[in-house]
């Protein structure tokens, strides 16, 4: 099978519709819309087993949704609730499938997941479930390369994200960050893709209160980065599909729950392109 990528879920760690809102698209948008999020996860699926990133309230019901079998393996970019609401769904789903959970996470994630859900791991049936590996460096895992990297989550403090890299392909999926440093935007340089959240086109709130770029931000440091092609997810409720995605470089596209990227080897047959501009080839001509 060709390699993909699926965004289950795309949302800001409201959700959207956000709950309680009567802005016109709060109150218009149905299930099956472009519009309508669930929290963010990723899922990664290749021949050799599928790996999911983060779960979300949500996931559960996604993965049926989008009829996909329960993760060989889980990454954890950090324990906010909008992240890890569903980590006892898929957790639990070992004891169905009769073997324990790969989990993967820095040590600092672990820490947070275990104080929100200790009852999990004082279980006596916790290390039939689970098997928990300490992330220090890159693991390979299902025929990926998974690097995880700390980056600075504004007022929320940190979270980690995720670079990603199979058969030369590299790509970086980093939901929650803002204002990263010099040394993570050297790590995200010349990326094939670079997946980050964004909030809101453009976010008027004091720098203080802020915890994840805005949708102008997001395209500067992916230009900077030269990045070939940047999806924006942990979208909210003030990002209307049909408005915001004819405003965005030709490199540029947003996640929407449900969007599959199938992952071809690139053909750079541009030396210059190789080291990574920003492609202004058609999305499609990578991701058919
Ligand atoms: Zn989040
Ligand atoms: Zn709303």
């Amino acid at each position: 099978m060709t390699p993909t990528l699926l965004f289950l879920g795309t949302s800001d760690s409201k959700g959207v519709p956000r709950l309680g809102c009567e802005c016109a698209l709060c109150q218009s948008v149905r299930p099956s819309a472009r519009d309508f999020r669930t929290r963010a996860s990723l899922l990664l699926q290749a021949t050799e087993g599928t790996i999911l990133i983060d779960t979300p309230p949500e996931v559960r019901l996604r993965l049926a949704a989008e009829h996909r079998p329960a993760p060989d393996a889980l990454f954890m970019t950090h324990p906010h609730d909008d992240h890890i609401l569903g980590f006892s769904d898929v957790v639990r789903s070992a004891r169905t499938m009769q073997r324990p959970l790969p989990i993967f996470a820095p040590a600092e994630v672990f820490t947070g997941l275990r104080d929100r859900f200790g009852y999990l791991w004082e279980s006596p049936t916790w290390s039939q479930e689970a098997e928990l590996t300490v992330l220090e460096g890159a693991i390979e895992v299902a025929g990926w390369r998974l690097e995880a990297i700390r980056v600075h989550h504004g007022r929320n403090g940190w979270a980690y994200g995720y670079l990603m890299e199979r058969s030369g392909w590299r790509a970086g999926y980093f939901s929650d960050a803002l204002h990263v440093s010099d040394e993570v935007l050297g790590r995200w340089q010349g990326l094939d893709l670079l997946i980050l959240g964004a909030n809101f086109w453009k976010e008027e709130a004091p720098l203080e209160t802020r915890s994840v770029y805005d949708v102008q931000e997001a395209i500067t440091v992916a230009q900077g980065a030269s990045v070939r092609q940047l999806i924006l997810t942990h979208l909210s409720h003030k990002i209307e599909y049909a408005t915001i995605s004819p405003l965005l470089p030709s490199w540029a596209s947003l996640a929407w729950d449900g969007r599959l990227i199938q992952i071809s080897p690139i053909e750079r047959t541009n030396p210059d392109e190789a080291d990574g501009t920003n492609s202004t080839s058609s999305p499609d001509a990578l991701y058919p």
